[in-house]
């Protein structure tokens, strides 16, 4: 079973070895970027590379401002103190993410609300999203959005556009304006993806982005920070231990974090940068010859939505049932050709069991059904 698909991957990467779901690809230049950090001296707190890393990805993502942290969770943290989110506050998100969005919330004191996500597109539903304050909660008179239950305020909401694949976030802002909700993306996945043609991460009140080295290009580890110029600013002085700005005195005016991103990640991020649209083209490219592979078997390729462009960080099937996913996850893994099942569902996970949620039903039967198969770029081996 599944001996065509592993013949497949085989071919698409020319190995008879271990094949990684997920690996980076160094073809620019990183190695005379890093060298230079080094010969300088420069690979810590100070260096040209953060600016240029950050002007890089402001400019490809049309971001007003990018703001470079140690790592995704870093950003994400950061993102949700800026728009204001306090210990006792309600945060909505998806149960089917990476831990780091949740983890990011309870740094803050808050709590996360599951909501469900689409099957269209892997990502938090505006239906259900909306559904779920109607029955659950009421704007007061200044305009804050509240629980009814406990009179918690849902201080923000933080959908994630899942491998890659932009969730239908135009109605999700549109839900979250009408409540009074601010929306922070997380668009780690999904650096490339695009909206209707805009780019991910560019339309809730701040975007946070992950180089983590499985992403789609890598500092090491890493992360930045979209916003507009204002909260660019504010995101860039808490970041950097919310240092005032003086050539010899060091007065820093609340408590801040050392988030920043040292200038040797940031030199690897500018040569990575540098290949993205290379990358993404790649990326889908392989996307579509699965899709072509795959079609009238009963494995369904998880295509992008509708009016998006996909990066296809990860590509992804959806198994008939649980039987069908076991199978193809062993068959796989024994065979040295690694995939794997969606993360365990965040309501499911000890530290956020007792958090409220809404109807689960697509995320669980996805937990069911999904598994991702090898996604580096292929065209670029060395
Ligand atoms: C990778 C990732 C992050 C951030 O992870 P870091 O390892 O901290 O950079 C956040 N959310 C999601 C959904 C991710 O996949």
């Amino acid at each position: 079973m599944f001996d065509a698909l592993i013949q497949f991957v085989r071919d698409e990467y020319q190995s008879d070895e271990f094949i990684p779901l997920h690996a980076p690809v160094f073809r620019g230049r990183e190695r005379e970027y890093v060298l230079e950090t080094i010969d300088s001296t420069f690979v810590s707190s100070v260096g040209a590379f953060v600016d240029r890393f950050e002007n890089q990805v402001a400019q490809y993502t049309g971001s007003a401002r990018a703001v470079a942290t140690v790592n995704g969770t870093a950003a994400l943290h950061v993102a949700l103190r800026l728009v204001g989110v306090q210990p006792g506050d309600l945060v909505i998100s998806q149960p089917l993410t990476f831990v780091a969005t949740c983890n990011a919330i309870s740094y803050l004191g808050a709590e996360p609300v599951f909501i469900d996500v689409d099957r269209a597109t892997l990502g938090l539903s505006p239906r259900a999203l909306d559904n779920w304050l109607e029955e659950h909660a009421f704007v007061d008179d200044d305009g804050l959005c509240r629980s009814r239950a406990d009179n918690k305020i849902v201080r923000a909401c933080v959908p994630m556009h899942t491998f890659g694949h932009p969730v239908e976030i135009e109605r999700l802002v549109e839900v979250c304006r009408r409540w009074g909700v601010a929306l922070v993306e997380d668009a780690a996945e999904s650096l490339g993806s695009l909206y209707r043609q805009r780019h991910t991460g560019t339309f809730g009140a701040v975007g946070t982005l992950s180089f983590n080295g499985n992403k789609i290009i890598t500092t090491g580890g890493g992360g930045m920070i979209l916003a507009d110029g204002a909260l660019g600013a504010r995101a860039k002085h808490l970041t950097t231990t919310a240092k005032q700005p003086h050539p010899y005195e060091y007065v820093h005016d609340e408590v801040g974090y050392n988030y920043r991103l040292p200038n040797l990640n940031a030199a690897l991020g500018c040569a990575q940068m540098e290949q993205l649209e290379q990358f993404v083209q790649d990326k889908r490219a392989l996307a579509s010859r699965y899709e072509a592979m795959l079609k009238g078997g009963s494995l369904q390729f998880v295509r992008e939505p509708e009016g998006a462009r996909s990066n296809y960080w990860l590509n992804a099937v959806i198994c008939q049932d649980r039987a069908e996913r076991d199978a193809l996850l062993k068959a796989t893994n024994d065979r040295g050709v690694m995939t794997r099942p969606i993360w365990r569902l965040m309501n499911q996970l000890p530290a956020f069991a007792h958090c409220r949620h809404g109807d689960l039903s697509i995320a669980q039967w996805l937990d069911d059904r999904v598994v991702n198969l090898p996604s580096s770029p292929t065209g670029m081996q060395a």
